[in-house]
């Protein structure tokens, strides 16, 4: 073979001849692909075929993507057409470019329906091929890859002969200085290399092993290793041997003079463009290996004033693709929990935003909670006037707000009117250089960046959060923006259930009488029997407090069912009601409670007006009532009266409950009047009314009824 030429035809069968030859690829068929002298595709230029069904679909597989493979540079195991198994080996031979296709072992398990479409695809019938297939030689993944990897090191060792001479003449350190000698002992070093660095878990750690593996298994003169930074705007470089520590930073766009897909671990003429953004280093030549993981440009390894060989650099470049795969993995871990620690702080806030009921506190806890999140030292919140044009501050941190209610903003007009108007969030790096505000710095600010985010309430907007000056003075960032995106959205659902609240509580105070049976409602009993316990104290009258609770109701609820519930409700308020004169009052308590205030009435009095209303519901025949026989829906009542059970309404209210309670253990269907000595009157239920049997209460009715089911 020819130095500088390149191997021919016969060198390649050859070559392919050899590597068939080892035991562990008795069963498998190899392929060789060569980049055509277009430069655009591969093309297959000899294979060894063992079965041909298999190495018709790898075909069908690998050859639309071998560019792909050739570009990631490294050895890939892949499973196919339902359970086939392949590899593709990259590699290089002077300026020729190759790839090693393996192929003829399947999985264990097949899928069944890749087959069948295999199947069909050749014309055959839809599980003929299954027989076939099973009668494959089997092996798992990991068995595949490690024949993958032996060749892959065969390969590399087979290829180190063809080596053609470097592209430039400057006298560079030989072979040998590099470390590199006939039977590379390096290849074992380096996958240990890579082994340890499949175990390194931190960014720290793993550029360690990476760095360390250079210096150890590769004697280049000078080695540096450049890392994106955390915004990904510049790529820090520091020397890893024969340089300073630290070499500066390279700009992202300047990136490509490094890393350009033409220039990979190939050794070029170190240029004056890349003299000028790397000025700390001083060499004649330099060969760049990216650290890219599925397109991320994460950095590179770069060796200057040395020529590596082939092997040398298939070595290096297996690290550098290790390095760059641990990163991003690393990288990526770091982002997702930081993305599970940022929602787990928006679950702790939405704890923190539910206590809040008022809209004050609400808007007063979104301002300091959205300035935490971001390092905001100032802020305010802006609310959108009724007339739809102005907008005021109501709520400031870092400012007082007696300043900041000086300063009217209409809406569509400065930062926050746009805002407000557009309802899109804006973050602003520099209010004075930023073409959509351009304004002066205002002296009350430290910084020029901002964060503006509209505040919704459903679609609309009713407002917009102002931030800036965050802690260190750095313009805030774009995940800043996002961060808070997350959270306003979570405001703007705060906002909204605190508005129902206060709805629902506004029409509550408004409202004074119970929906289902049209009496007063509790409150406003309260104001009322307050006023009415003033004018009887003032005028010197007595005043007396019915307690009404019906009996086992629950029971019959559940015997006659919620409708005839609500119905026997109303038809207990028409009775309370009618039994009582014009300005008494009468309100639903609570459930099946009602209360009556009887100003001017003493308890003596009160007490004919308490059965007149007890008798009354015994009576009625509630709906329901007429199928169950001897069953009857009664009340309980309980009597209290000013001034001899207490002045005020708390006193007199507890005094007709403690009444209520005894009518209701001493077996209801009664009334008991409030007595402040010991003991309590008690008035008896009298004997049902002749012609009628004596009657059930529900509650012994049910469970009779369910002890008779069960
Ligand atoms: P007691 O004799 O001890 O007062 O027994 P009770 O079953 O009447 O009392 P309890 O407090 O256990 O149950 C009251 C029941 O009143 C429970 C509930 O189902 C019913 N209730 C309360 N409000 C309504 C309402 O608006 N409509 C209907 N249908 N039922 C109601
Ligand atoms: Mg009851
Ligand atoms: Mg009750």
């Amino acid at each position: 073979m020819t130095v500088g030429k390149g191997p021919d035809k016969r060198t390649f069968e050859e070559l392919l001849a050899g590597l068939k030859a080892l035991p562990s690829l008795a069963p498998y068929s190899l392929t060789l692909y060569c980049r055509k002298p277009s430069r655009s595709e591969f093309e297959n230029c000899c294979s060894v075929v063992e079965d041909a069904l298999c190495r018709d679909v790898a075909r069908q597989f690998f050859e639309p993507n071998l560019e792909v493979y050739f570009q990631e540079g490294t050895t890939s195991v892949c499973r196919y057409g339902g359970g086939f198994f392949g590899f593709v080996i990259p590699f290089s031979i002077g300026s020729e470019e190759f790839c090693l296709v393996g192929d003829g072992v399947r999985d264990d398990s097949i899928d069944l329906w890749q087959l069948a479409a295999l199947a069909r695809s050749g014309g055959g019938e839809v599980f003929s091929l299954f027989p076939y297939v099973e009668s494959l030689c089997t092996a798992s993944l990991a068995e595949v890859e490690q024949v993958a990897q032996e060749l892959a090191r065969e390969v590399t060792q087979r290829v180190e002969k063809f080596s053609c001479t470097p592209s430039y003449s400057a006298p560079l350190p030989s072979s040998a200085e590099l470390g590199e000698d006939e039977c590379d002992p390096r290849l074992s070093a380096v996958a240990r290399s890579l082994e340890e660095l499949d175990h390194a878990n931190t960014v720290t750690e793993t550029v360690g092993l990476c760095c360390e593996a250079l210096v150890t298994h590769f004697n280049a003169p000078k080695t540096a290793i450049a890392l994106r930074d955390a915004s990904g705007s510049s790529f820090e470089v520091s020397g890893v041997w024969g340089l300073p520590d630290q070499l500066g930073s390279i700009p992202a766009d300047a990136i490509h003079l490094f890393t350009a897909k033409d220039r990979q671990a190939k050794t070029v003429i170190y240029d004056a463009q890349m003299r000028e953004v790397l000025p700390a280093v001083q060499a004649t030549v330099c060969t760049c290996f990216p650290l890219r993981c599925q397109d991320e440009r994460l950095g590179f390894v770069a060796l200057f004033d040395a020529a590596p060989s082939k092997s040398t650099s298939l070595l290096i470049s297996m690290l550098a693709s290790a390095t760059a795969a641990k990163l991003s993995r690393i990288l990526k871990d770091a982002e997702q929990s930081k993305e599970n620690a940022l929602s787990q702080r928006l679950m702790s806030l939405t704890n923190t935003l539910l206590q809040v009921d008022s809209k004050d506190e609400l808007y007063q806890a979104i301002l300091e909670i959205a300035a935490e999140l971001i390092d905001a030292t100032q802020g305010s919140v802006m609310l959108i006037d009724k007339d739809g044009q102005n907008m005021h501050i109501v709520f400031t941190l870092g400012m007082t707000l007696n300043i900041a209610r000086c300063l009217p903003v209409k809406v569509g007009k400065g930062i926050a009117g746009m805002v407000a108007q557009s309802g899109q969030p804006l973050l602003v790096n520099d209010v004075e250089k930023d073409s959509r505000v351009a304004m002066a710095n205002r002296l009350r600010f430290k910084s020029k960046s901002l964060i503006c985010m509209p505040l919704k309430l459903k679609d609309k907007i009713i407002g917009v959060l102002n931030l800036s000056d965050k802690k260190n003075l750095a313009p805030f960032t774009d995940a800043d923006l996002q961060v808070l995106t997350s959270f306003a959205n979570l405001a703007s659902l705060m906002i909204e259930r605190t508005e129902v609240l206060e709805e629902s509580e506004r029409f509550e105070q408004l409202s004074v009488t119970d929906a289902l049976t049209g009496l007063y409602n509790r409150r406003f009993l309260k104001n009322r029997l307050e006023e009415e316990l003033n004018r009887s104290i003032r005028q010197g009258l007595n005043l007396t407090v019915i307690f009404i609770d019906l009996d086992f109701f629950k029971s019959y609820n559940d015997l006659c069912g919620h409708l005839a519930g609500d119905e026997a409700l109303r038809i207990t308020a028409e009775i309370i009601k009618a039994s009582l004169r014009e300005m008494d009052i009468v309100a639903r308590y609570g459930g099946e409670e009602f209360c009556a205030v009887l100003p001017g009435t003493s308890k003596v009095e009160a007490m004919i007006v308490a059965e007149r209303i007890r008798s009354e519901i015994e009576r009625e025949i509630f709906p329901g009532e007429s199928e169950i026989p001897q069953v009857r829906l009664t009340a309980s009542l309980g009597v209290s009266s000013f001034p001899e059970d207490g002045r005020t309404f708390t006193a007199l209210v507890h005094a007709s409950d403690v009444a209520l309670y005894e009518a209701k253990a001493s077996g209801r269907n009664r009334i008991v009047a409030a007595r402040t000595s010991p003991g309590q009157k008690e008035m008896p239920a009298p004997a049902p009314p002749s012609g009628m049997a004596k009657t059930l209460d529900f509650n012994a009715y049910l469970e009779a009824s369910v002890g008779a089911k069960g």
